[in-house]
C-alpha cells in the first residue's frame, strides 16, 4: 500500500499534508483551495496559484519590474515578487504576491525595487495596495544592497502613506520583510498557523539559551498580543478584500 502512495505523491495525483501526514486527492485540495480537509493546515502557495485564489478571472495585468527590464523582455529574471493591478468583486487594487519558493522569498535589490513601483504605481493612480508577504527576510547574498532594501521600502511606504495599504502575512514571513515595509500597512491580516517574526525560534533558543512556547511566532499569538488586526481563513480571503476595497 505505502509504495502506491508513493507513486501517486511522485506523480501528483495525491498530496500529503505536511501538519497531519493526510493523504489528499490533489484536486479535491485545489478544489479546497489548497486548505487541508482535515486539520485546516493552510499550504504554501506560488504567487500564480495566490493570484487565480484572490482576483476576479482574467483581471490580473502584470506590472514589470522596472522599465529597463521591459525594453529587455524575456530576459526578465523570475524574481521572489510578482506584481500587477487586478480586481476583487470589480474593485481595482495594486496587488503584491512574494514566492516564497523563489530563493525563500527572500527581498533583493529586485524586490525592493518592484516593491516601491508598485507603491508609486498605486500612488499614482489613487488605488489601494495589498501585499501577499511569505519570506525568509532579506537576501544576505546580497549583502549590505539586500539591507539597504528595508530603508528604501520603508521611505517608500512613508512617502505614500495616503494610499491605503493592506498586508496579508502568510507562512512564513520572517526577517528584513516583516520588520519593514509589510508591517507599515493600514490592514495586517494573516493566514491562521503562518509564523510571522524576525530572527527564527532556533536562533532566539541558541542565543538566549532557553526553551520558547510552541506558539511562539504564531499568528493566533500575534493576534491576541495585538499585532495583527485579524486572520482569515482562506476561505474568506477574497469576500474579506473585497468588502475592505470597497471602503477605500
Ligand atoms: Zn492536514
Amino acid at each position: 500500500m505505502r509504495e502506491v502512495l508513493d507513486v501517486a505523491k511522485k506523480d501528483g495525483r495525491w498530496t500529503e499534508c505536511p501538519s497531519c501526514s493526510e493523504i489528499i486527492i490533489t484536486q479535491k485540495l485545489k478544489e479546497n483551495l489548497w486548505v487541508c480537509h482535515h486539520c485546516e493546515y493552510h499550504f504554501r502557495l506560488s504567487a500564480r496559484q495566490r493570484i487565480d485564489i484572490v482576483c476576479d478571472q482574467g483581471s490580473f495585468n502584470e506590472i514589470s519590474q522596472s522599465e529597463a527590464d521591459s525594453e529587455e523582455k524575456g530576459q526578465i529574471a523570475e524574481e521572489a515578487i510578482c506584481g500587477g493591478e487586478a480586481t476583487i468583486d470589480g474593485c481595482k487594487f495594486i496587488l503584491g504576491v512574494m514566492d516564497f519558493s523563489h530563493k525563500g522569498g527572500t527581498m533583493g535589490v529586485m524586490v525592493g525595487q518592484h516593491v516601491i513601483h508598485l507603491m508609486n504605481t498605486a500612488s499614482l493612480e489613487g488605488i489601494p495596495l495589498v501585499f501577499f508577504c511569505a519570506s525568509g527576510g532579506v537576501r544576505i547574498q546580497e549583502g549590505i544592497w539586500g539591507l539597504f532594501q528595508m530603508l528604501r521600502t520603508t521611505h517608500a511606504r512613508n512617502q505614500t502613506r495616503h494610499v491605503p495599504m493592506i498586508t496579508v502575512f502568510t507562512d512564513p514571513t520572517t526577517g528584513g520583510v516583516s520588520a519593514s515595509f509589510s508591517a507599515l500597512a493600514d490592514v495586517l491580516f494573516a493566514e491562521p498557523g503562518s509564523r510571522i517574526g524576525f530572527a527564527g525560534p532556533r536562533v532566539i533558543e541558541a542565543t538566549l539559551q532557553c526553551t520558547l512556547p510552541s506558539d511562539f511566532q504564531n499568528a493566533e499569538k500575534l493576534l491576541s498580543n495585538g499585532l495583527l488586526d485579524r486572520i482569515v481563513h482562506r476561505h474568506e480571503l477574497r469576500d474579506t478584500l473585497s468588502l475592505l476595497l470597497r471602503w477605500f
